[in-house]
């Protein structure tokens, strides 16, 4: 990317972030204290666009799956969970301060970077060569010599420009806290840093009174928490976060081919989404977690970079298998159709809301001259919009109000639904388009006399004119979701 397009790409950053600010949709937490790093809030259109995202999410799996379920697992667990998880020793990230700046970065991700700059300047095998090094060094935590890697590849503090790097450290990500009234060494509890274990521990319990034969899936929408080294990029990475997680569990041997057909499926739900397939990229992992034996990313192209938005993960029968070492209880499954016990295989998708939230809202974030004016407006897919309609009565006078009243009262029971009558008819439109309303209704004389009012489509700006009478189904044929399933 040249400089000037950087420079530009970081912009659009800089105004969506301004713009979600300002129209409701996040605030930087605790906002009256100078805020919390890497904790955000979510205003009025921005939880109803989250809820939406996370409505779309696990409708998509458990009711277009009939071998799907759900689970909500508390957030704190028992703290064996995090030994054999494998959380507890190594869920770290190198930890490198530059002297100059004193500022703390991530190692593998300063040095991802280095590749990535390779990688554009078409130094594709310069690039591949480093991240295999990167790799080894981190296996074998070998943190000197990924220093010394560092040092060689002439990576500096971008604030400082200097490569005075301390050592690397080690650093675990995960909070904790104690739990009861004794604070000793027995009561420290975990933050849950994924979702996941608590789908694991309660495997045997959701496929016993659910009445599951594998394969089959749990799928789970929580919160999790990391203590993030390096927390920029707004809501890309928090410290608290939430993640729709799904874990499929499968006859030992027939791994790779559900998770080929889980990738597949995941990346056409993106598109189902909206978001054009140019901004969308497969990441192959050929660094394997401990856990895995095959892994992507499902990519997205923020203003940032191609970052990761979802996981796709083949786990093996790491967790369970763990679980039972550590619980002494066992995790087998008997399958009736070859009359064998077994562990099983698990695919897990794995997709953080609130980075899918970002790429949703910049996806829509659209700032465009049209004739000769410039107009800001979100084009969310009108399932996922916070708010489905305005109704607009042009006067607030002559019965005007009354009639928008009713039309809100007769749509506001399917429909997330805004009245509003102050200021002009344009500033109206205006203010709806910012917020990403796909429809504007206003109700004016004519509406008196023969109960048709006029429709404002967000995207094009056009109008027509409809009877009241028609409003309900128009509503619900561009804002089910059916029209997002139906090309999944
Ligand atoms: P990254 O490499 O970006 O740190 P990860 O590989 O650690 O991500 P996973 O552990 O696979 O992420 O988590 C699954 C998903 O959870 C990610 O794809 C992302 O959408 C979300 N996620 C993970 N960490 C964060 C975070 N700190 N803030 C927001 N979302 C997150």
């Amino acid at each position: 990317m040249a400089k000037s397009d950087q420079s530009q790409e970081v912009n659009v950053l800089k105004d969506i972030i301004a713009h979600a600010k300002e129209y409701g949709f996040v605030y930087p937490s605790s906002e009256i204290y100078d805020g919390l790093q890497a904790v955000y809030d979510y205003g009025p259109y921005g939880v109803e666009l989250k809820n939406n995202l996370k409505k779309l999410w696990w409708e998509s799996m458990t009711r277009l799956h009939d071998n799907i379920v759900g689970l909500d697992a508390a957030i704190f667990m028992h703290p064996t969970t995090w030994k054999a998880s494998g959380h507890v020793d190594s869920f770290n990230d190198p930890m490198v301060d530059n002297k100059d700046s004193k500022k703390r970065y991530r190692a593998d991700v300063l040095i991802e970077e280095k590749a990535a700059q390779y990688e554009l300047a078409g130094e594709v095998e310069k690039s591949q060569s480093l991240l295999a090094a990167m790799g080894k060094l981190m296996e074998a935590e070998n943190f000197d010599s990924l220093r010394e890697l560092m040092i060689n590849e002439g990576i500096t503090c971008p604030l400082s420009g200097t490569a005075n790097w301390t050592e690397i450290r080690q650093f675990n990500l995960m909070f904790s806290t104690q739990v009861g009234s004794v604070a000793d060494e027995s009561s420290t509890i975990y933050l849950r840093p994924e979702t996941a274990q608590g789908i694991f521990v309660n495997f045997l319990n959701v496929q016993k009174t659910a009445r599951m034969k594998v394969p089959f899936g749990i799928a789970q929408i929580g919160k999790a928490f990391r203590n993030e080294i390096v927390a920029r990029q707004f809501i890309f990475r928090m410290r608290e976060f939430e993640q729709m997680e799904m874990q499929f569990f499968v006859r030992p041997g027939t791994e790779l081919e559900w998770y080929k057909e889980w990738a597949e499926k995941r990346v056409r739900w993106h598109l189902a989404l909206g978001i054009p397939a140019e901004k969308i990229r497969r990441h192959d992992h050929d660094k394997l977690a401990h856990y895995a034996n095959a892994a992507l990313d499902i990519e997205y192209n923020f203003p940032f970079g191609n970052k990761e938005v979802e996981g796709i993960h083949s786990r093996t029968d790491f967790d369970l298998k763990s679980h039972q070492a550590y619980s002494k209880k066992k995790q087998q499954y008997f399958d009736p159709e070859i009359n064998q016990n077994y562990i099983p295989y698990v695919i897990e998708t794995s997709i953080g809301a609130d980075r899918l939230f970002l790429m949703t809202l910049c996806n829509a974030y659209t700032d465009e001259i049209a004739e000769g004016k410039q107009r800001t407006y979100l084009k969310f897919h009108p399932a996922i919009a916070p708010v489905k309609a305005a109704i607009l009565p042009l006067t607030k006078k002559d019965g005007l109000p009354e009639k928008a009243a009713q039309i809100v009262e007769e749509l506001k029971y399917d429909f997330n639904i805004i009245y509003e009558d102050a200021a002009s008819i344009g500033k109206r439109y205006t203010r709806q388009d910012l917020i990403g309303t796909p429809f504007c209704i206003a109700v004016d004389h004519q509406t008196l006399e023969d109960d048709t009012v006029t429709i404002r489509h967000r995207d094009t700006t056009e109008q027509e004119r409809l009877p009241i009478s028609d409003l309900h189904q128009r509503l619900n044929q561009a804002c089910s979701f059916k029209r997002i399933f139906e090309k999944l």
